[in-house]
């Protein structure tokens, strides 16, 4: 039992963070190494299981990451950019494969983790589900296919606590629109257009974002020309498939090269 990797998650209290811990303590291909938690959080020194609600799991909650990481192999974390950044250091120092599951990451963020990824493997996605992963790889075809006379629409709803917009997936499948005609979604995106009048340019790939209630994740990806629309469409209805995305990212790190990998790599999509 002990010689299965261990795995630390991150955030351990968050939406993600409780189905990560149910996900792995479930698993007979990994154990639950550590569940770490902002300083300060009420559940500090108790057992996760029982803090969450459920039967003991043997591991108790602490703030401690790097005594965490210590015996771990892994490290799963659905958190926050500031969060995510310190996290990559670490995982780095102890040679643990980082999964980030974290959005919003800004520039200075993805430098750092390049920084840790010289060190340690990181297997990044804005979305882990298989599914989206595959809404990924057919956007790409169906935007190279029919070109740019198709106007490109990405349009994403959540839940009411998301605080990023548009939606780490919904610039993911951005980009691979954008890499279909052969450009960079920075030239090409279109996020603003209740901040102005006017017609869509040509070739833009605009964004849409609704938020309310529990919507755990929908993204529509249209390609629309006179007279007709392609619409492909994902609609996530569980946390789980993240959180099996996630364990199943740092299982296939075990064996791979330092470097920065995504879920394409993981599920060999590419
Ligand atoms: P959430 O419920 O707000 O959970 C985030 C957790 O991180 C909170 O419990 C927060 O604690 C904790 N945290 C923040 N800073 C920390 C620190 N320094 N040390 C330890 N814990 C810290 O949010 P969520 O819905 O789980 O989402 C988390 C992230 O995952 C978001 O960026 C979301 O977009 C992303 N996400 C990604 C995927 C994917 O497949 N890639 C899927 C779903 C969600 P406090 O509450 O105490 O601040």
């Amino acid at each position: 039992m002990t010689d299965l990797p261990g795995i630390v998650i991150t955030g351990a209290a968050g939406r993600m963070g409780r189905m990560l811990v149910q996900t792995v303590a479930e698993s007979d291909r990994a154990r639950l190494a550590g569940a770490v938690l902002r300083p300060g959080h009420p559940w500090i020194g108790q057992d996760i299981g029982t803090a969450m609600g459920g039967p003991a799991l043997g591991v108790s909650a602490t703030d401690d990451l790097v005594g965490a990481m210590a015996g771990a192999q892994a490290v799963i974390d659905f958190t926050t950019p500031e969060a995510t950044r310190e996290v990559a250091e670490i995982a780095a120092q102890a040679r643990a494969v980082h999964v980030i599951g974290t959005t919003g990451l800004e520039p200075e963020d993805l430098n750092r983790i390049a920084a840790a990824a010289r060190h340690a493997v990181v297997v990044r996605a804005g979305n882990m589900s298989l599914g989206v992963n595959l809404l990924t790889g057919l956007t790409r075809r169906v935007a190279a296919a029919l070109g740019a006379g198709w106007d490109i629409e990405v349009v994403e709803a959540h839940h009411r606590h998301k605080v990023d917009a548009p939606s780490g997936t919904a610039l993911m499948l951005g980009e691979a629109a954008a890499a279909g005609r052969g450009r960079a979604l920075a030239d090409l995106q279109d996020m603003d257009r209740m901040q102005r009048r006017g017609a869509r340019e040509e070739g833009a790939i605009g964004f849409s974002a609704i938020r309310g209630g529990d919507v755990v994740g929908e993204h529509d990806v249209i390609f629309a020309a006179p007279g007709e629309r392609v619409v492909l469409r994902h609609l996530a209805t569980d946390r789980g498939i993240f959180a099996r995305g996630a364990l199943a990212a740092a299982l296939w790190g075990q064996d791979r090269d330092p470097g920065e990998y995504d879920m394409m790599d993981v599920l060999g999509l590419d």
